[in-house]
């Protein structure tokens, strides 16, 4: 058989030696080893070889604006939308458009395929909206960009948001977002979790929430949207995201509300840079982290995903496209330390996204999508460790980024020359 790219030798997250032969765009085998012409080669031997990354949290609307028109000087939550609102009518289509492409490209040398991004819908021209639309078909051929609209000023706070939203959706936005705990009342919040669920029911389409991103712990919006879920058929295609309420909430009533998430099926997001980063700025001390309950909620087989949230924008001063640094802080606030959890959050930020997402064509395995990345570690804790190089990106049966192994030489008598910071038997 002829593969037009042929990787040789690489481990897989599972810990199996592999060969992947990949023929137009799609995998074609793997097997411990493969004989056969091939267009391009890529060696892999003893390098880590997985599923691309996958985001399902993110604002490419706002991305790389960071210091427009200025910089958020509380570092709060609110003052992050204040700024947002300052920003908005400074948007330029062309602005937004160069931005969000050039995040792409960043994304791609992190070996990040898929991102489910939100964008703003309280803006009448819908500017971001047409913008990341174009986005999303230029980018296909290597992002599977998807589109949630997401009302930011509150669906009933902003006088034109809803119906904004709806000709958002009107015009191909894929899932139905919106901000519970923005609206004006706990009622209003509760009113349009709802509305929204009721919107992505008629529509076939997904929803997925910014949910209780607060440290108040009678912000139960979670609650609503797993109820609804349930009531309107949504089982698996609904997403909470943030949850950072449930951090302070009550453990009696968390012991309620866990099964109700389970039963309902909603994947949870937590956004564990921007959280840790936002959350508890209320507090003296101690200072609450504001992180969602990762292990409990897995624990009782709930779906949760880690999401970027925000790269160089109003509401986060940092961030590269890095799903292992995303990995990397959950790990660590969600206190996930054993080997599983390590292995677990890779799996989270790779195979657990993409099912957030709903991406069919995702995975390392016969008859999927040609995308992966190689890296220079030797398992899935080594390359949370490291935030391992990307070697090689193949996207779609094309290679899209490559570089060099970047081991440092030394110069220190009786020590080897040059050091990496592997460690295999991790
Ligand atoms: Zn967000």
């Amino acid at each position: 058989m002829s593969f037009d790219i042929l990787v040789k030798g690489g481990t897989l997250p599972d810990g199996r030696v592999a060969d992947i032969g990949i023929a137009g765009g799609k995998i074609m085998a793997i097997e411990p080893s493969i004989m056969g012409e091939a267009g391009e080669t890529i060696d892999a031997s003893g390098d880590l070889v997985s599923a691309p990354f996958v985001d399902p949290h993110f604002h490419m609307d706002a991305t790389l604006s960071y210091g427009i028109p200025r910089i958020n000087a509380s570092g709060l939550l609110l003052e992050g939308i204040a700024l947002w609102g300052e920003l908005k009518p400074l948007l330029t289509h062309e602005a937004v458009k160069s931005r969000a492409l050039d995040y792409c490209d960043w994304a791609v040398s992190m070996g990040l395929l898929a991102i489910r991004t939100h964008v703003d819908t309280c803006d009448d021209r819908l500017l971001a909206v047409e913008a990341l639309l174009e986005v999303k078909k230029e980018v296909a051929s290597y992002i599977d960009l998807q589109l949630v609209a997401f009302p930011q000023d509150g669906l009933y706070r902003d006088p034109t948001a809803r119906q904004n939203t709806i000709r958002a959706l009107d015009m191909g936005v894929d899932v139905v977002g919106g901000i519970p705990h923005f609206e004006r009342t706990m009622a209003d919040g509760t009113r349009s979790v709802t509305d929204l669920c009721e919107i992505a029911a008629e529509r076939g389409l997904m929803v997925d929430l910014h949910c209780d991103e607060s440290d108040d712990p009678h912000s139960r919006h979670i609650e609503q949207l797993a109820y609804e879920t349930q009531r309107l058929g949504l089982q698996g295609r609904a997403a909470g995201s943030h949850c950072t309420s449930m951090h302070s909430m009550d453990n009696y009533y968390v012991s309620k509300l866990l099964p109700l998430i389970a039963e309902a099926d909603v994947s949870i997001i937590p956004n564990p840079l921007i959280n840790i980063m936002l959350q508890g700025r209320h507090d003296s001390y101690p200072k609450r982290r504001g992180m969602t309950r990762v292990p409990e909620m897995l624990k009782h087989g709930i779906r949760v995903g880690w999401g970027q949230d925000c790269v160089l924008d109003p509401w986060y001063s940092l961030g590269t496209a890095d799903m292992l640094d995303v990995a990397f802080m959950g790990l660590h606030v969600a206190q996930m330390s054993s080997p599983d959890d390590m292995r677990r959050c890779f799996d989270m930020v790779t195979n657990v996204n993409a099912a957030i997402m709903g991406l069919e064509n995702y995975g390392l395995a016969v008859g999927k999508d040609a995308s992966l990345v190689v890296l220079d570690a030797g398992n899935p804790i080594e390359a949370v460790r490291l935030r391992a190089e990307r070697l090689c990106v193949v996207a779609k049966g094309k290679v899209v980024a490559r570089r060099e192994k970047r081991d440092t030489a030394l110069s220190i008598p009786g020590r080897p020359a040059g050091v990496n910071r592997r460690h295999e038997a991790s």
